[in-house]
């Protein structure tokens, strides 16, 4: 191979543990992307993923809160969530289900569950908006289980929330980063092979089995991140049990990023007032 070559396959350049972690009202979870090994994975700010059949781990929920400056994306495999925010806004999320909401300006919101008993399980991604939209006007995109197209293939099933995977579009629409989200289960051996914009940031995160990327099909366990470098297409093959994973892609922003908690602007002084209109009630 000629040492300057793109490789067809993108290659694992980093594998990231998710770290047992604590949220909300005390929700435990595993924080993959926003902790000391990978604060962030530009345009991603966040990745937590919960699951548990004990009600103590989810019970507490994640009572009022707010968002400035980025969208979160809930991605439920196992169990009912009721979300509720200030301005009364208010939605269901079940099994399967998919809620992309973009923060913009500022949200207050709570995100409790709809049970008692049972397994609760699913993601939360935060990805950032780019200067020019932080300060948009707050958006939901509430998508029940049967938007969700289901791609089935030779030893793979593929669920598009977000971008195109073979010919069928997923249902999240106008986002600013161009990101993909897509749920693969690959049986033992199966191929998955998709090709993602070049430049774009991916990155796949097993959940379940083990799963090899890139031309060395590189393994990758469950509860484990594996950032995607440079290549022409993502390409993956089920381990010796099969495996599943999420694969998220978008734009890279490469704009300062200031956090503090749930807001995230690119300036402290934007940070200040985010503060300030909170404070006053102005979101
Ligand atoms: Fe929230």
């Amino acid at each position: 191979m000629h040492a300057t070559s793109t490789p067809l396959f993108r290659p694992v350049t980093r594998i990231v543990r998710g770290m047992p972690a604590s949220d909300g009202a005390g929700v435990r979870m595993l924080r993959v992307i926003g902790q000391p090994q990978l604060p962030n994975l530009d345009p991603f700010l966040m990745l937590d993923a919960f699951g548990s059949d004990r009600a103590d781990d989810y019970i507490a929920g994640f009572p009022d809160h707010p968002h400035r400056g980025f969208e979160t994306v809930t991605y439920m495999l196992a169990g009912r969530m009721r979300h509720r925010d200030s301005q009364g806004n208010s939605g269901d999320l079940g099994p399967g289900s998919v809620q992309w909401m973009t923060a913009g300006r500022g949200i207050v919101h709570s995100e409790m569950p709809l049970q008692e008993s049972g397994r609760m399980a699913g993601f939360q991604l935060w990805v950032n908006l780019p200067a020019r939209d932080k300060m948009c006007a707050p958006r939901y995109q509430d998508i029940p289980a049967d938007r969700v197209p289901v791609v089935a293939g030779s030893g793979l099933v593929v669920k598009v929330l977000a971008g195109r995977y073979a010919a069928a579009d997923g249902p999240v629409s106008t986002v600013a980063t161009d990101p993909g989200y897509l749920d693969a289960t690959l049986e033992a051996g199966a191929r998955f092979d998709h090709a993602i914009a070049p430049g774009h940031t991916a990155f796949a995160y097993v959940f379940e089995g083990e799963v090899g990327f890139g031309d060395a099909a590189t393994p990758v366990r469950a509860t484990h991140l594996a950032v995607l470098g440079p290549g022409e297409r993502v390409g993956a093959v089920g381990g010796p049990d099969g495996g599943r994973f999420i694969l998220v892609s978008g734009r890279p922003l490469g704009e300062p990023i200031v956090q503090y908690g749930p807001f995230v602007m690119n300036t402290a002084a934007e940070i200040r007032q985010a503060i300030d209109d909170f404070q006053a009630g102005r979101f």
